[in-house]
């Protein structure tokens, strides 16, 4: 009875890594997940991510019973405090509704479906260009998505001019999907200046902004500065979506660890809403992962470990930051023609090379270095010992 299905392709990003695992060569180089490696090329377990599992195992009353359909209910108000602040007016008068989900994806997908089901615009506007699967999450999830202009080719940095043309011309009421930090794939972010230029149309306009925060410590290496974006917009009072992920900031990707939250007019608002989000999951997945929501919820709730996080993440941020100099030094060693200062520029785990498709191919073939076609290169994947390598590979793919 299935004998008609055709061949799906690949996904554009986790194809790049079976295309990698399948290749022999000693020399391969996997730049296509946005996974964090250390300087040996190895994945990473954070010391405190190690240290609350432990306690965790440790404690004998500890249970596996189901969690409650929102999830750990102090993990829910632990990603609140974190986004929006320990002293967030919203917080403080109940206005926000946060429920855990299956990662930043899951959390794009519940908070979608809540929109598709009761808000009165069903248009999403997402960054052209964007990560991959925002498209399919939202169409999937019932909305019509549409992009805004956001990156410049020529000066591989913001289209800011194009990005609030078409924020000023979408339908009153739409939806706006905004990375709250470290864009990807491009790495460009919008200044403080032009986020506050952004919320100001964006309220004028009455658009509702959906965050999407995966790498929040990622881009500056601060949790606080990187949440700055989305504390303006909840400063003024108004209503935002927000979808967190553990995946990035703590290394707990697999372990599937996010939130939804909606920040709402009033408190009774906010009670429905969350009324309303949990007929969202529980045909969806019932109830989500105790395991990792636990892990998060040890460390942000003890103030020792909480430093201990901030330190690990911070030192990822600096290697990365410290990777796109040496890239950027070892082709101007070459002499690698064209300008790539945009490499030392460009924040967060990715850089947008500026390479073609034509360029990536032969990157692939001729060297073995693994990305996607758009020419995003994830940082966190290289080392001292890999950059050689990439800088010979990018040399020979703009002098060939
Ligand atoms: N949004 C963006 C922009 C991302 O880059 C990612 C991870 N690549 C996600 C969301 C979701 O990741 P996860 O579901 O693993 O938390």
């Amino acid at each position: 009875v299935f004998a008609h299905v055709v061949k799906a392709p690949e996904d554009p990003i986790l194809g790049v890594t079976v295309a990698y695992n399948n290749d022999p060569s000693p020399v391969k180089l996997n730049l296509g997940v946005g996974a964090y490696r250390t300087e040996e090329g190895k994945p990473l377990v954070l010391n405190v991510v190690r240290r609350a599992e432990q306690q965790l195992v440790n404690d004998r009353s500890r249970v596996k019973e189901y969690l409650p359909i929102t999830g750990l209910a102090e993990f829910n108000k632990l990603s609140a405090k974190l986004m929006f602040g320990a002293d967030s007016p919203a917080i403080k008068e109940n206005r926000v509704t946060t429920v855990q989900c299956l990662s930043g994806t899951g959390s794009l997908r519940v908070g979608g479906e809540f929109l598709a089901r009761h808000y009165h615009e069903r248009t999403i506007y997402i960054p052209q260009p964007t990560w991959g699967n925002h498209p399919k999450i939202f169409s999937l999830a019932g909305l019509s998505v549409k992009t805004y202009r956001y990156y410049d080719p020529a000066t591989r940095g913001l289209n800011f001019q194009g990005l609030l043309e078409d924020l000023g011309s979408a339908p009153s009421g739409a939806v706006v999907l905004l990375h709250a930090c470290a864009h990807n794939p491009t790495g460009v972010d919008p200044t403080i200046q032009q986020w506050e230029k952004i919320r100001q149309l964006m309220r004028s306009k009455r658009l509702l902004p959906f965050f999407d925060s995966a790498y929040q410590g990622f881009a500056s290496g601060n949790l606080d500065t990187d949440a700055k974006p989305v504390r303006m917009f909840v400063a003024d009072g108004g209503e935002c979506l927000l979808a967190q992920s553990y995946a990035k900031n703590m290394g707990l990707y697999g372990e599937r660890v996010g939130a939804l939250s909606i920040v709402c007019n009033t408190a009774d608002v906010a009670n429905r809403v969350e009324s309303q989000l949990k007929l969202v999951t529980r045909p969806m997945f019932s109830n989500p992962p105790i395991h990792g929501a636990s892990i998060v919820a040890t460390i942000l709730r003890d103030r020792n470990m909480y430093d201990e996080w901030t330190v690990e993440l911070k030192a990822m941020a600096e290697r990365i930051i410290s990777m796109r100099q040496k890239l950027f030094d070892a082709l101007q060693t070459r002499g690698t023609p064209g300008d790539w200062s945009h490499i030392i520029k460009q924040i967060g785990m990715f850089t947008f090379t500026g390479l073609n498709k034509e360029q990536v191919a032969f990157m692939t073939k001729e060297y073995h270095i693994y990305m996607t076609s758009d020419g995003r290169i994830s940082m966190a994947g290289l080392s001292s010992k890999t950059i050689p390598h990439l800088a010979d590979a990018m040399h020979a793919a703009v002098t060939r």
